[in-house]
């Protein structure tokens, strides 16, 4: 706490006590280093400045703000939590750590941070720069991505933090993580734990904290029908129970390969109704990749010109509907869609 005033860095969610601010603040930051998701912090408390404001916005639109953050279960979590606080709370947050709880997308870690930072509780956070410090510092060898580590961690860290200045604690152990103390290369030599740090004392800074692999990331083979018609595009919006539920992407077939028979390409289009206006041979083909936290997508766009509209009710059935090129840039869209439509259309 003594070198956290001298070291903080001056973030824009530090100037503020109110729970709205500081909750957006913490699920933006979720998964997201400082650096990228302070502009879209800004973005949020200036387009809905208070929770009121968030609640009443429609889905896509928060979608389209939270456009390339990636996790949008998040984006979505935010949004239901805004308009569950309005409708339960009277758009007050809820003041106590455990009322906190309740709230969805809520859970210990924001919690935890908005009752110390906004209400001043006596409650100790834990995200991976808290876990990493006390491992270092107290030598704990314990797999913190095990669940039942938290409760060691938790109890230890929850008799460090002082009732008399819980918020500036939390702060500052979670700093120090970020700063003195990062994965790698961490300021040992001019730290000011040295003497007390059990890691660098028994030459064990690499070896701590002890953290399990993540599960294999596996790799999925997207081809994108990306069905044109005039100055058009036929998007669909993504179903629940797999990746970028909510947002927007194109007619999709998923195959285990890379490659998609001409044949099937063909099939599908014709199941949709349409009819091409160009042979086979002219379509352009796009390969993109995108990597997500356990999944690699290896997606092709198949840009298909239609010779007529696909008919209504087959397109509706499919969940598709055409749009402009404005209308599609401001649909909620993966940011490999995105970067597939930021391209010049043909
Ligand atoms: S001595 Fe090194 S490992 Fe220990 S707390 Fe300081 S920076 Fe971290």
């Amino acid at each position: 706490m003594e070198w956290y005033p001298r070291h903080r860095r001056d973030l824009p969610w530090r100037h503020t006590r109110d729970p709205y601010a500081i909750w957006l603040s913490e699920v933006i930051l979720q998964q997201t280093r400082v650096k990228q998701g302070m502009p879209y912090y800004l973005d949020f408390v200036t387009t809905y400045p208070t929770v009121h404001d968030l609640a009443a916005a429609p889905e896509d639109e928060v979608l389209r703000h939270w456009q390339g953050l990636g996790y949008y279960s998040r984006a979505r979590n935010m949004h239901h939590t805004a308009q569950q606080v309005v409708r339960e709370y009277g758009g007050v947050f809820p003041g106590a750590y455990a009322e906190l709880l309740k709230l969805r997308g809520v859970g210990q870690y924001t919690a935890a941070a908005i009752a110390s930072f906004a209400f001043g509780e006596k409650v100790a956070v834990l995200d991976g720069n808290v876990y990493r410090v006390l491992a270092r510092v107290f030598g704990i060898a314990s797999d913190i991505a095990a669940p039942a580590t938290r409760k060691e961690f938790q109890a230890l860290a929850d008799t460090l933090i002082p009732a008399t200045a819980p918020a500036e604690f939390n702060q500052a152990i979670m700093e120090f993580g970020a700063i003195q103390c990062p994965p790698r290369k961490p300021d040992c030599l001019f730290c000011p734990m040295q003497h007390q740090c059990f890691a660098f004392q028994h030459g064990m800074v690499q070896e701590l904290p002890v953290k399990s692999k993540a599960k294999a990331s596996r790799t999925r083979y997207f081809h994108y029908l990306v069905l044109r018609y005039g100055d058009t595009v036929y998007m669909k919006k993504r179903g629940p129970k797999d990746i970028w539920q909510g947002l927007y992407d194109f007619a999709l077939t998923e195959t285990d390969a890379a490659e998609l028979p001409a044949v099937a390409l063909v099939d599908a289009v014709e199941a949709l109704g349409g009819q091409l206006a160009t042979n086979r041979a002219e379509e352009p083909v796009q390969a993109l990749r995108h990597v997500l936290s356990h999944q690699k997508v290896e997606a092709r766009f198949h840009s298909l010109w239609l010779q007529q509209p696909l008919p209504v009710s087959l397109a509706q059935a499919a969940d598709l509907a055409a749009f402009t090129p404005s209308e599609t840039n401001n649909l909620p869209k993966p940011v490999l869609i995105a970067n597939f439509l930021d391209k010049p259309w043909k």
